[in-house]
């Protein structure tokens, strides 16, 4: 009896080839598009920019609106093949980094110049370079093939230099137009060892202020040192409480929701290249933060941490100054990890502070949550096979970042699982003097585009 496979191997070698037979044509298009300014902090070109994308979108059949926001504009895209094809969100940012210090740059932020085989200009890595190649392998697979191999929904934010203030609004305000089976993110660089990888999450932060005072002025220590209370003493022994020398966070329930990693999330960090020494002998450290124990990995994706920022009063000038301060202020962060909350972790911090110090001034600052998608998901392996097929080498699998990205909006409010792919080199230099783009990864990002769609929609 012949075996009939039912899935034949996909084969890309068309789209490949279009991909190499065009790679003047999209390089300089890239160079068009890096060279408008899109500046969200400083509001100059974003219209402009968002203009260009939903006629470039709306060129490739793509149903195109720019969806006002209180905010920037989202450029927002849908294209349908076949109510059965998963539909799969690609989000990215279409606002770049201020670009000061100007004097800093080779070549202008804004005048693309190439060099050693790298693209330079401010947002090419972060983000145009990468989500334009998306949108490329949208436009050659059409080419090719006259149709995508799966439903589409491009999702472009003008603020994401800006902390994303209005994404999360804009997300609960049309997700009926978001209905969507995963999200790809193509931003930030691969892995540092140049390996390109899966993202499954990010972790969370809260940050806090505390304010103590005292007197209502500066008083000399020695005529009122040990009568008037001094609020650098208050903070230093209320900061005290909330985490012991083993490292561990002393505030009430804090760990009470933190999910250890799973058996393939443990597998997945082993894979990681690491050298511990190394980093040491870089950071000039003869051991690392407590508890010394904890494997390297899981301190940055799996545990939560409470970090000192500042902590500031009195006098730090030269020589000495016997001041009492009056005042004193400390700025903490706590990055969350999946299963905890913003407003559980701040509802314990406030009642920790009340119990130990209830007349320091507890200020809520800036927060996010942490986001984490599953590394059994079903859709891992055709991004997986994707990527194999467009670059020619397994990806790595990273459980989390340690920073913090909204990728909650996709997670928990639209509940898709949330995978990051990017495309960009190590040392992009994002936010950063000379930001550039290896060329031949914008390459690799258009044929891991089409490559990661065809492999979805074969697998719906
Ligand atoms: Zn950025």
């Amino acid at each position: 009896m012949i075996e009939q496979p039912t899935d034949p191997p996909l084969d890309l070698s068309d789209v490949f080839a279009y991909v190499d037979a065009n790679q003047q044509a999209f390089l300089d298009r890239l160079i068009a598009y890096v060279s408008q300014p899109s500046i969200s902090a400083h509001g100059i070109g974003i219209g402009e920019v968002a203009e260009f994308l939903v006629a470039l979108l709306s060129s490739l059949k793509l149903d195109t609106e720019a969806v006002p926001t209180s905010g920037w504009p989202m450029v927002l895209g849908h294209h349908t093949t076949s109510p059965e094809a998963p539909t799969v969100l690609l989000y990215g940012h279409y606002d770049v980094q201020p670009p000061d210090p100007l004097e800093a740059w080779i070549s202008p932020p804004f005048e693309p110049t190439i060099r050693d085989g790298r693209l330079y200009a401010r947002g090419v890595g972060d983000n145009k370079g990468q989500h334009f190649a998306q949108i490329l392998a949208l436009e050659s697979l059409l080419a090719c093939r006259g149709k995508l191999p799966c439903n589409v929904i491009v999702l472009l934010e003008g603020e994401e230099e800006i902390g994303s203030p209005h994404i999360a609004e804009f997300i609960h305000q049309h997700r009926d137009k978001l209905q969507a089976d995963l999200v790809i993110t193509s931003d930030g660089p691969v892995h540092e060892s140049g390996q390109s990888c899966i993202m499954y999450g990010v972790r969370g932060v809260a940050s806090f202020e505390l304010r103590a005072r005292g007197a209502n002025q500066d008083l000399h220590s020695g005529n009122w040192g040990g009568i008037v209370p001094n609020p650098l003493w208050t903070l230093v022994h209320l900061l005290s409480t909330m985490k012991n020398e083993r490292g561990e966070i002393t505030i009430d329930g804090f760990y009470d929701n933190v999910i250890l990693p799973t058996e393939l999330e443990q597998q997945a960090m082993s894979n990681l290249p690491l050298n511990l020494e190394a980093i040491k002998s870089e950071l000039d450290l003869s051991q690392l933060d407590e508890p010394l124990e904890r494997p390297f990995f899981e301190r940055t994706m799996f545990w939560p941490t409470l970090t000192i920022n500042g902590l500031h009063g009195g006098y730090g000038g030269p020589g000495t100054k016997t001041v009492l301060p009056h005042e004193a202020m400390a700025k903490c962060d706590i990055r969350l990890v999946e299963g905890q909350s913003i407003d559980e972790i701040f509802a314990k911090v406030e009642a920790h502070i009340k119990r130990h110090a209830p007349d320091v001034e507890f200020i809520r600052q800036a927060a996010m949550e942490p986001s984490k998608t599953a590394l059994d998901s079903p859709f891992t392996e055709p991004i997986r096979q994707g990527i194999i097929m467009a670059q020619g080498h397994e990806p790595l699998l990273i459980p989390s970042a340690g920073g913090s990205l909204p990728d909650y909006v996709f997670t928990k409010i639209l509940g898709i699982p949330a995978f990051g792919v990017p495309y960009a080199n190590p040392d992009e230099a994002n936010h950063a003097p000379n930001e550039n783009l290896e060329i031949e990864r914008f390459f690799a990002g258009i044929k891991t585009g089409a490559a990661m769609l065809s492999h979805l929609g074969a697998k719906g």
